[in-house]
């Protein structure tokens, strides 16, 4: 019963989720509406089911990296180079190894490197399809100790397990056994 409580959460946050970006229009971004933090990335306000003050807001494209694929890999990055994009054919998700191979690729190729199209065969993600999102590249997250302090903190203001499993990439089971103690007893918040 609980369970099925838990996933209609999720199906409407997901939906309104959908509702805070611009309309789907093939091979373009879908550009985050709401709020976005200092470094244009949007942020997805998760409401409190318990009504407490604290409000926790999850990066827009990694939740829907997640509603996409249902993993969250350590970093997920844009192929369209645009952070306040939601669409999920622009995310690529991967290490943090590959984030700075990215980046190193896109330091030595700045100069007369030009913003991709949003659409048709100049696509970025077009013209490097060994880059987009595939299978192979998915990568669980391995929880670090920072990670389980947060998740302590989201569980102690009664965000729900499901929601935090979500945004780390976890089983929600992982979740239950740091809320019962079982796991990850020596992170204190
Ligand atoms: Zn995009």
């Amino acid at each position: 019963m609980q369970q099925i409580a838990t996933h209609c959460d999720l199906d409407a946050i997901v939906l309104r989720f959908w509702g805070k970006c611009t309309p789907e229009t093939p091979g373009c971004c879908r550009l985050w509406t709401a709020a976005v933090d200092k470094d244009g990335y949007g942020k997805f306000q998760v409401t409190n089911p318990k009504g407490r003050p604290k409000q926790w807001h999850l990066r827009a494209h990694r939740f829907s990296y997640w509603i996409a694929w249902r993993v969250s890999p350590v970093v997920v990055r844009h192929s369209c180079d645009t952070p306040a994009c939601v669409n999920p054919e622009h995310l690529i998700g991967g290490s943090q190894k590959d984030n700075i191979r990215d980046m190193d690729d896109r330091g030595r190729r700045a100069k007369g490197y030009s913003k991709p199209g949003c659409s048709g065969d100049q696509h970025w993600s077009r013209r490097n399809p060994s880059q987009t999102v595939n299978g192979e590249r998915h990568g669980m997250s391995k929880l670090t100790d920072r990670d389980v302090a947060t998740i302590k903190e989201m569980l102690a203001s009664g965000e729900s397990q499901m929601i935090i499993a979500a945004y780390f990439g976890v089983h929600k089971g992982t979740i239950s056994k740091i809320s019962t103690g079982k796991s990850w007893k020596h992170v204190t918040v």
